[in-house]
């Protein structure tokens, strides 16, 4: 049995490795406990690959060196409260965090279609996507959304936004990274509200030193933070998806009231000026609720409004959640959407409502604080 006593269970007080950028890691395990540089990139190796979640694992370093880490540091991990299996073959996690918070991520595989006869669920998913949460709650207020009614809990740290990559893998019972080919940052929270943490998350999780996601398989999508937007399409290469449900001012004002900040314009114009690499698309996001924001007009607006930009449209029928007034529309008013937007040669899906039995759709997540 090891010595080394488990982390101090609390956010706060010493400082917690797996938040650490890989050059401050280093400092760390270097310059303050004067370690040589290997051992820094066995631990690195740890935290980010091995996807650990006590000092106690580290079974490679001495026990001289795992007493020194637990006597210094944190290593805060989630713990998996629950999974919720869709039929759809989606899951979604419920973590809990050291402080006592739930916050959701879901799993989402996809099959291409085959004509074999054989159960898809039953074989490996062709390509996979983890939806990640950035805050316990949200501040937004988008009023189609559930995570909305919890209000802003507070701001999920670097490493809870990593370990939840990590919980999620190591959930799938696979080596890290291998099962999940996109990270989309679409779950609870507003990325961009909680940038600084997002961007060492994301620095994490796309170096050679983490996962090494790629950032053509990494999107993050905002209400519309115009400023933070404008930093991100500077600061980063990963994809930029865009919420936009509502055509004009007046109905986006009441649905997502960041509008009445940065009202359509100053967003598609942001849009417009964001560095984007070649053949690189915006994805515009838009829920359609019926008699609200799926009306034939609305999609005339919504092809005038995105003339001129790298877009493409995803169009998602409205996942009706309880407390909220809102219903989906219906197919018929679905198809014809999409087809008016096809028509003014658009690039649009209705993208399929994935894990809507469990809560885990687009909208639904909100946790049982
Ligand atoms: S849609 Fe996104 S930004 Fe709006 S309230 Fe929900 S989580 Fe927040």
């Amino acid at each position: 049995m090891s010595e080394v006593k488990a982390c101090p269970p609390a956010v706060g007080g010493p400082i917690d490795l797996r938040s650490l950028g890989p050059r401050a890691l280093f400092e760390e395990i270097v310059e303050h406990l004067g370690e040589k540089p290997f051992r820094a990139r066995q631990v690195a190796s740890w935290l980010h690959k091995r996807c650990a979640v006590s000092f106690d694992e580290m079974t490679d370093l001495s026990l001289d060196l795992r007493q020194k880490l637990a006597a210094h540091y944190r290593l805060d991990t989630l713990d998996v409260n629950s999974v919720l299996r869709s039929a759809d073959g989606s899951l979604k996690l419920v973590l809990g965090t050291v402080d006592g918070h739930l916050i959701e991520v879901v799993y989402i595989p996809e099959w291409r279609v085959r004509d074999d006869g054989k159960d898809p669920l039953k074989r490996p998913p062709d390509r996979s996507t983890l939806c990640v949460s950035t805050q316990v709650g949200c501040a937004m207020g988008c009023a189609f959304c559930r995570t909305a009614t919890m209000g802003l809990v507070r701001n999920l740290t670097v490493g809870e936004m990593v370990d939840q990559v990590y919980r999620a893998c190591a959930w799938l019972g696979t080596e890290a990274g291998r099962p999940i080919s996109n990270l989309v940052f679409m779950g609870m929270g507003e990325p961009l509200a909680n940038y600084e943490n997002l961007k060492g998350a994301l620095n994490l999780l796309l170096s050679p030193e983490g996962l090494n996601f790629s950032h053509r398989h990494v999107t993050v999508s905002t209400c519309g933070l115009v400023p933070v937007l404008e930093r991100l399409g500077k600061e980063t290469a990963v994809k930029v998806a865009i919420s936009l449900t509502g055509t004009t001012d007046a109905v986006r004002d009441e649905l997502m009231p960041i509008n009445r900040r940065w009202p359509l314009s100053e967003l598609l114009n942001a849009c417009r000026r964001l560095p984007l690499k070649r053949g690189r698309r915006i994805t515009f996001e838009y829920v359609l609720l019926a008699d609200r924001t799926d009306s034939l007009e609305d999609a005339d607006r919504l092809a005038k409004l995105l003339s001129g930009l790298p877009a493409k449209v995803n169009l998602i029928s409205y996942n009706e959640s309880p407390g909220l007034a809102f219903r989906s529309p219906t197919d018929e008013r679905i198809e014809a959407f999409r087809e008016r937007l096809a028509e003014k040669n658009l690039t649009v899906v209705v993208r399929r409502s994935r894990g809507r039995d469990i809560g885990a759709a687009c909208g639904q997540l909100a946790s049982k604080e």
